[in-house]
């Protein structure tokens, strides 16, 4: 059975063209599923008989089911999914006054090993296909009868370690007959694949990226981040240079403020030097605690001082605002303590 959210536009066209049917029929399909939310072709009414027949037969519309959700005070709701093989994959659904953003996981755990990260503490079992990801935002739009206007590739799962799904999800909900997420709304975080942050580049679609720096030097993000063995910070950097020039959009630098880690005045002042001159702003990140690690969120006072020193050194710098904090909304937390609950069952 071929699974109907894998399929850009042109590739059902041509499915139904090489089927002997009409290739417009593509469009009206894609009408009824991303426009109209139809999931059952038997209800697609201009279709032809034959050709619905002919998608009951070769097609799935199937969804994921959600094994759990949680509403937040702040009305930031977190699903849980469970794919057909059990998998297990979070997507966060975030109201803001410019629209509604969804977060969006593109693997089953992660390979990345941060050593703050809830999703690493599980290796990645497999990629997400893109239709998986497409259908987790079908089945929350369905769920909460919102459409959604923005996209944040920011849950479980290093997306540029899964770069073709990736690419083509985003081919996917950017298409106008599709989801029409605008190229601008859709944001990418990675931890720092330098030759792949390269390659999204010469794609040339435009897409807002976001880079996980969450340390100035080397010495120290190694410790958080085990993928600056392999690529440096100034590879990073030079693949964020090389993104802005080729696309033209600016570079947000993560960093999260982990207390007596990377908060202090030291730190800050590094940072300015990386970050001087380049065309990008720095977000800086509470931390959301996660039981397994020692960290600790830093307290308001280090995070004044540090927000003050970049600013008055002439640094864009924005904070991100805590959401969802009551329901383990970071990055993989309540994959990991459902995963930890079933374990305990078993
Ligand atoms: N793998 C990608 C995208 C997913 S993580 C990446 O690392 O960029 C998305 C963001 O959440 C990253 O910036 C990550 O460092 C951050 N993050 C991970 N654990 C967190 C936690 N407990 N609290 C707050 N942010 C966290
Ligand atoms: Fe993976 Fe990102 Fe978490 Fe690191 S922060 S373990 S790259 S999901």
């Amino acid at each position: 059975m071929k699974y109907l959210f894998d399929y850009s536009l042109e590739e059902l066209e041509n499915l139904l063209v090489d089927g002997g049917y009409k290739k417009f029929s593509a469009s009206q399909i894609f009408d009824w599923v991303y426009k109209k939310l139809t999931l059952d072709f038997d209800s697609m009414s201009n279709i032809s008989k034959e050709l619905r027949e002919y998608l009951k037969k070769e097609m799935s519309l199937e969804l994921p089911t959600i094994t759990k959700k949680e509403v937040s005070k702040d009305t930031t709701v977190k699903y849980l999914f469970n794919f057909k093989d059990e998998s297990k994959v979070e997507g966060v659904l975030m109201h803001h006054p410019y629209g509604t953003s969804y977060c969006i996981s593109s693997q089953v755990g992660c390979n990345m090993g941060c050593a703050f990260c809830a999703s690493g503490l599980k290796k990645k079992s497999r990629d997400l296909t893109s239709g998986e990801m497409v259908s987790m935002i079908i089945k929350t739009m369905l769920d909460s009868n919102e459409r959604i206007s923005h996209i944040v590739i920011m849950g479980t799962g290093e997306p540029l370690d899964n770069f073709d799904n990736v690419i083509k999800f985003i081919k996917i909900v950017n298409a106008p007959k599709g989801l029409e997420i605008g190229i601008r709304h859709i944001t990418l975080s990675t931890s720092g694949l330098a030759p792949k942050i390269k390659e999204l580049a010469d794609k040339g679609m435009g897409i807002n990226l976001a880079i996980s720096l969450h340390a100035p030097t080397d010495d120290l993000r190694m410790r958080l981040m085990p993928i600056d063995k392999a690529y440096k910070i100034n590879e990073v950097i030079d693949a964020s240079n090389y993104y802005f020039e080729k696309t033209g959009r600016r570079i947000t630098f993560e960093y999260l403020l982990l207390e007596g880690v990377n908060d202090s005045m030291y730190y800050a002042d590094k940072l300015v030097e990386l970050v001087r001159g380049m065309n990008a702003y720095i977000n800086l990140i509470p931390y959301n605690h996660v039981d397994e690690f020692e960290f600790k969120e830093s307290n308001s006072k280090n995070v004044d001082r540090f927000y003050n020193q970049l600013k008055s050194r002439g640094i864009n710098v924005t904070m991100r605002h805590k959401m969802g904090d009551d329901i383990d909304a970071a990055c993989g937390q309540l994959r990991s303590k459902i995963m930890k609950e079933e374990e305990i069952k078993k």
